[in-house]
């Protein structure tokens, strides 16, 4: 807290000094901040044209245009200084919930969302398009530098977890197979009401390759009614267990109601992360894949693995921003 008094006393030095400046004449200032110079314009003599026009028009306040410059000069600099402080209050809380979940930097925070999503065009590689069929995504086509977790399964139902993704205020995507979850839908539902979406990832997680017909719609169609029951929400996103699908389950996703398909270029633990290509850097629009494990399976907790998770993604200058906005 104690560093932050000498930048707010500055700040209202600034503003005090610039309403001043926009009232009289003239109040220099060396804050480097552009509001002297745009409050110092509405206090500049008038033209002699104005001198005349003034004196054509008795009775008339000479000050008239200065004083209406200057109330919208400060109402200017009060609105800054409103935003900068707004700003401030949400930084100071950034980095108290970071210090409390262990995290030296808080997360970035991503940019607002596309005002349409990405064009889905396939590259062979990280987006897959095929007629009729929704699309495979790997990484999604976008220049921000945002990533997206996505949690998959629905085992652990680790109460921490969910209040630090509250606290840290960061987003992600659940996919959630019903044979896991429906031990206490209720879960997701909190995880749902606080703005995580809760996608399809099968009713049983089998492998869908070894599936057709009525049996592949089941697993599919099934978890969609199972979650628009549970959740209230009918997905629009599916992920096939272990990563695998044929174009008869792609076609069938899509007849009830799934529009992307979203898979994965690196898997999160709690102690690692590990990456598709050998680089080891995050690229924009990456999806990043991780579980509701606890410690019966890894080696950390799910508030262990978002750590490492978010040391990575803001270590290379990325914000986790939320899926469902691009895809
Ligand atoms: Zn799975």
């Amino acid at each position: 807290m104690i560093p932050t008094y000498p930048r707010r006393r500055r700040r209202r030095l600034a503003v005090a000094c610039l309403i001043a400046a926009s009232a009289a004449a003239g109040c220099s200032s060396s804050s480097g901040s552009g509001w002297p110079r745009k409050a110092a314009t509405t206090t500049r003599p008038a033209t002699p044209s104005q001198d005349a026009h003034a004196k054509a028009v008795p009775g008339k306040p000479e000050r008239d245009p200065a004083e209406r410059a200057a109330a919208e000069a400060r109402a200017a600099v009060e609105a800054e200084a409103a935003r900068a402080e707004a700003e401030r209050v949400a930084r100071t809380a950034r980095e108290a919930a970071a210090r409390t979940w262990g995290l030296a930097t808080p997360p970035l925070v991503a940019p607002a969302p596309p005002a349409t999503k990405p064009v889905l065009v396939d590259n062979g590689q990280h987006v897959i398009v095929r007629p009729g069929l929704p699309p495979v995504v790997r990484r999604v086509p976008t220049t921000d530098k945002v990533v997206f977790l996505t949690i998959d399964d629905g085992a652990e139902k680790d109460p921490d977890f969910s209040r630090m993704l509250r606290e840290l205020n960061v987003p992600v995507s659940a996919f959630v197979s019903d044979y896991l979850a429906r031990t206490d839908y209720g879960y997701f539902r909190d995880l749902q009401a606080h703005g995580v979406a809760v996608n399809n990832h099968t009713l049983n997680h089998k492998d869908l390759r070894k599936l057709g017909g009525d049996a592949l719609r089941r697993e599919v169609c099934g978890q969609q009614d199972s979650l628009e029951k549970q959740i209230g929400v009918r997905p629009k996103l599916f992920r096939p267990p272990y990563g695998e699908y044929t174009a008869e389950a792609l076609a069938i996703a899509r007849s009830c109601g799934v529009t992307a398909v979203p898979l994965w270029n690196e898997e999160a633990f709690p102690d690692r992360v590990e990456y598709r290509y050998g680089d080891h850097k995050l690229q924009s629009g990456d999806i990043i894949l991780t579980h509701f494990r606890g410690t019966d399976t890894w080696k950390g907790s799910m508030a262990d693995m978002l750590r490492r998770v978010l040391r990575e993604v803001t270590g290379q200058g990325f914000a986790l921003a939320r899926l469902e906005d691009y895809l």
